[in-house]
């Protein structure tokens, strides 16, 4: 296999954001640790770094961007919201933000929930390649489920190697560390994940105290300690985010025809039916079906039908993760 890595050079952005509007993955350093990028208004791209990284989830992702202004096209900011922006970035700091009704970003990134996570990386590269690319590029570490965050190239490309466009290389991440996320859609701040920003110099610099949630024995959703096995998802403290996204109506799984009443989500082949339709891959591809996940349910769910009848889903690649997601929605809330 020829090696993906380039050196970060211009000429190199430039190409890696050619693939980025083309729709390819590509994988670039950021001060935290390498991130798997793709453009983050192109759901069929989402969908492959799902694919790439063999998660049997779909966890939402975190959005890149330039700066405050790239982040209010995405999302609301209350004013506490834009303190924690003004002093901390660029840099290691991800803040859980409302998405705006007119959010670009698939839904894919948010894994079908009304919020995006967004963070302005400090590392040369990755903003110039935000800013080559034009769009914001979500990106989870660049490695495959279950293994440690990769914070070299070399790591990049013995995970992902023949799965990306393109690997930016610009020498060894400088933390080694995520990002600490935080979800400043309330006051207080809520610290979901610890990371290379420690709380302590957060509630300094503006002089809050973040809440801990109180569910979880340490008040923290995972300590990172590099590895992300098992990745437990969005953690949402109860009463204050939604688990996932789960439609009102019922949901049938494995549904090979479709009763009275019932919206039907097809896969392929649909058989007949007299209600709302909608088919996330009538060519049975995975991606595009993983694309369309989210807004076919809402948008069934949106008919009014008491049911959506869900067609089989084959199981194998991303398969996988889009099952888990329905059964999830089976179950309800
Ligand atoms: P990674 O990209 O692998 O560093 O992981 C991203 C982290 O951000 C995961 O722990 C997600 O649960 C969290 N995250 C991303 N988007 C959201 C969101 N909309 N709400 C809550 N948590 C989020
Ligand atoms: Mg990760």
């Amino acid at each position: 296999m020829t090696s993906r890595i380039s050196k970060a050079d211009p000429a190199a952005i430039a190409a890696a954001a050619g693939h980025l509007a083309a729709g390819r993955l590509v994988a670039f350093p950021t001060e935290t640790v390498y991130g798997l990028g793709a453009d983050a208004t192109n759901g069929r791209a989402v969908a492959r770094i799902f694919e790439a990284k063999g998660r049997p989830s779909f966890n939402p992702l975190i959005v890149h961007v330039l700066d405050i202004a790239g982040a209010e096209r995405l999302a609301e900011m209350p004013p506490l919201a834009r303190r924690l922006a003004a002093t901390f970035w660029p840099g290691p700091l991800t803040l859980v933000l409302s998405r705006r009704a007119d959010c670009l970003a698939s839904d894919l990134v948010s894994a079908g929930l009304d919020s995006i996570a967004v963070r302005a990386p400090d590392h040369p590269v990755a903003r110039a390649l935000i800013a080559a690319a034009g769009q914001p590029i979500a990106a989870p570490s660049a490695n495959l489920s279950g293994h440690v965050s990769a914070t070299r190239a070399e790591h990049v490309e013995a995970d992902l190697g023949d799965k990306l466009a393109m690997i930016l290389d610009a020498g060894p991440a400088a933390y080694g560390l995520e990002s600490t996320i935080l979800d400043a859609r309330s006051d207080p701040v809520v610290l979901l994940r610890p990371g290379a920003i420690p709380a302590d110099t957060i509630q300094a610099a503006l002089g809050i105290t973040l809440a801990r949630p109180a569910s979880h024995p340490d008040g923290l959703h995972t300590i990172n300690d590099g590895s992300e096995a098992p990745d437990p998802g969005p953690f949402h403290a109860p009463g204050q985010l939604e688990s996932h996204y789960a439609p009102r109506a019922k949901v049938r799984l494995e549904a090979t025809h479709v009763a009275e009443g019932e919206a039907l989500l097809a896969f392929g082949i649909a058989p007949m039916s007299r209600g709302p339709v909608i088919n996330l891959s009538p060519g049975g591809n995975l991606i595009e079906a993983a694309a369309n996940l989210f807004a076919a349910l809402r948008a069934l769910d949106a008919t009014g039908a008491a049911a959506i009848a869900v067609m089989p889903i084959p199981r194998g690649g991303l398969g996988e993760a889009i099952n888990d997601r329905l059964r999830r929605a089976a179950v309800g809330r």
